[in-house]
């Protein structure tokens, strides 16, 4: 029996194996996916990866920014731009300048996939259950970790802090045959419909006239048992944003679990069960969710287990 198994390889969990196997600890990672990657999703659409998860990254973390110059390095990650548009329906377009957003040539999950390359997953396991093991990582959100929780009181301080509520979002590909705007990416305030949209093209560099709009949390919410309802209203409300012709091609993905609500400064969870060593990372644990948080709380939870089971 391996020492730990780590349900989930997404960025935070493949993160967390990645340190415990460096540290010799013996490691099982399992995921329901084809792919690991997570929300960090790139699909193949049209001959090319499209990011339908999440847009880009920043970094803060002197351990991050480690991580992504060697994958600026290796031509695996990029600098996007650190100026972005806001736009709203009743009000004139702005820009917004920040810390540098990160991309990927390859799609975001390459990221991924690259820190995966020495590690056995196991895709294609949906774990219904907690396995049995001496330590187990839930590193995936909240609400997809507590269905694997044992009924009854064994496991109940665990589940009293698996309880950061998750929104969804719907997020649409667009494809036209040229470029007609001029933006990198767009916050979009005070619309019913769309939160976001970000030039494919651009953050991934090879210029393909692809936009990717996301939509608000309340848009998405009633749309999730039947999301492709949504991909025409989505694209009309594109269209009429950025005062675009019809696209050739849209794609639709539903997010049910996409992005955290509400604070949490804890880094991970780390409790003694009865059954053993139970842990939780993910992007829902630290002050602000985004990938390098994901990656934060995984490799600290990582180095806690390391620590633990020396
Ligand atoms: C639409 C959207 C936009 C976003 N935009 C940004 C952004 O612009 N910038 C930013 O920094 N962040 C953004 N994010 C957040 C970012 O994607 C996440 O912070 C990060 O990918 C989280 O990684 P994770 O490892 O915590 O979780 P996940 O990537 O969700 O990984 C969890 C994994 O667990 C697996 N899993 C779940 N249940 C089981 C089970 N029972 N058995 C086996 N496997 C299971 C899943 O398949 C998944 O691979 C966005 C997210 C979404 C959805």
């Amino acid at each position: 029996m391996e020492p730990v198994v780590v349900v989930g390889a997404g960025l935070s969990g493949v993160t967390c194996a990645r340190e415990l196997a460096a540290a010799g600890v013996a490691v099982r990672l399992v995921d329901r996916g084809r792919r690991v990657g997570g929300r960090m999703s790139s699909r193949r659409l049209d001959g090319r990866y499209v990011d339908l998860g999440a847009s880009y990254f920043t970094v803060e973390d002197d351990g991050f920014a480690a991580v992504v110059a060697d994958w600026e390095t290796r031509g695996l990650a990029r600098q996007w731009t650190d100026t972005l548009s806001v736009l709203s329906p009743d009000a004139e377009p702005q820009t917004k300048s920040g810390p540098v957003r990160w991309g990927s040539a390859g799609g975001l999950r390459s990221l991924v996939e690259d820190l995966a390359t020495d590690l056995d997953v196991e895709l294609g396991t949906h774990l219904k259950a907690l396995p049995e093991a001496p330590a187990v990582v839930l590193a995936m959100p909240d609400p997809q970790a507590v269905r694997l929780l044992p009924e009854g009181p064994s496991h109940d301080a665990v589940r009293r802090r698996l309880d950061r509520e998750f929104e969804p979002v719907l997020a649409l590909s667009a494809r036209w045959p040229e470029r007609s705007w001029d933006l990198d990416g767009a916050f979009v305030n005070d619309h019913d419909v769309l939160s976001w949209v970000a030039d494919d093209g651009r953050r991934r560099g090879d210029g393909a006239p692809v936009l990717v709009a996301h939509s608000t949390p309340a848009y998405a919410a009633p749309h999730l048992l039947e999301p492709q309802a949504a991909a025409a209203p989505m694209t009309a409300a594109l269209r009429d944003l950025l005062g675009l012709t019809e696209p050739v091609e849209t794609y639709l993905h539903r997010w049910s679990v996409a992005r955290p609500a509400g604070e949490r400064d804890q880094p991970y969870l780390l409790e003694d069960t009865p059954t053993g060593l139970v842990g939780a990372c993910g992007d829902g644990w630290g002050a602000t969710s985004k990938v390098e948080t994901a990656w934060r709380s995984g490799r600290d939870l990582g180095r806690a287990l390391v620590a633990r089971l020396a």
